[in-house]
């Protein structure tokens, strides 16, 4: 039995599980991030110990896939720059696979969580799917046909950066208006403190002050406050505009919606599958979009880098 060794690079931690070809996990860990040069060290202590504690061999892997932040040459295995991990022009793969001496894929993270939701989440079953996640940025990934697209260099898919209000809110890319600025958590908290400042009435203030609410308050008054309402309602219209033109360009059979506003579920997605449903281009009736919640949480990245040997 071939086994799949997935590891997704982090800021603080590396993260690493072992998955039998139908997606099993056998085992899975984590070990601090080492930056610089020694990154290749601490990837091959964790793989070293992963395999070992699975019971296999390093023969017995088909590969190692890696997900890792920044700019990736998937080509050749290189990471291109990533500033946080302090790498410029590093060959990953082919330091892993020199040192490990089995096949070794790399690209970038978001895209590999975008594949991992696909195959093993929330897109399940279906070939073509789109990850959004919603966290302190918007970021995601496509895959069309079962593959990953990664556009010119891997540069992938800035779905955050999409301009959804021309000359709107300064977005940290430069530009304005872009969907991150409206549909982030941060952009969510900033309007809810915003709102609750000129409403000194609403019940948001009984249990949160301006510092404390997040972007989980309004949805938390919804149904009492008019103000949360409103917050809420605010957010869904931009989140509908960014999440439609999206399902237009690519018409995916579903798009997963991850990060922290997704914790909302369904009080987020069954409200947001209605709007963007009528303005669906063609309407729902040849080709509908199904708006989940992505399953795999944090775990998307390490299935996702697994799957990339799976191709
Ligand atoms: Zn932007």
């Amino acid at each position: 039995m071939k086994l799949y060794l997935g590891i997704d690079v982090g800021g603080t931690t590396v993260k690493g599980i072992v998955l039998t070809e139908n997606g099993k996990s056998v085992c899975s860990g984590e070990i601090q991030t080492l930056y610089g040069e020694e990154l290749a060290d601490c990837i091959e202590e964790l793989a070293e110990r992963l395999v070992l504690n699975s019971g296999a061999v390093f023969s017995a892997l088909a590969g190692i896939g890696v997900g890792c932040p920044g700019i990736i040459d998937s080509e050749h295995g290189t990471v291109i720059y990533a500033a946080n991990l302090k790498l410029k022009d590093y060959p990953l793969a082919k330091l892993l696979s020199e040192k490990l001496n089995v096949p070794v894929k790399l690209c970038n993270d978001a895209n590999a969580a975008a594949l991992g939701e696909a195959k093993f989440g929330a897109g399940k079953g279906y070939t073509d799917s789109v990850l959004i996640t919603l966290g302190t940025g918007v970021g995601g990934g496509i895959v069309i046909g079962g593959k990953m697209f990664e556009g010119f260099k891997s540069a992938g898919a800035e779905i955050g950066h999409m301009v959804i209000e021309r000359d709107g809110t300064r977005c940290s890319c430069g530009r304005r208006g872009c969907f991150e600025a409206y549909c982030s958590a941060r952009a969510l908290t900033n309007k809810t403190r915003y709102e609750m400042e000129e409403d000194v009435s609403s019940e948001m203030w009984k249990t949160y002050t301006h510092d404390t609410a997040d972007g989980r308050t309004a949805f938390e008054y919804m149904d009492t406050d008019r103000t949360a309402r409103r917050i809420v309602d605010w957010y869904l219209s931009h989140l509908t505009c960014g999440v439609t033109n999206i399902a237009n360009i690519f018409r995916p059979q579903v798009v997963m919606l991850g990060g922290g506003v997704a914790a909302q579920g369904t009080r987020l997605t069954e409200p947001l599958q209605k709007l963007v449903n009528k303005e669906l281009f063609g309407g729902t009736e040849y080709a509908p979009v199904k708006i989940e919640c992505a399953t795999l949480g944090n775990k998307a990245g390490v299935y996702g880098a697994a799957a990339l040997i799976m191709e």
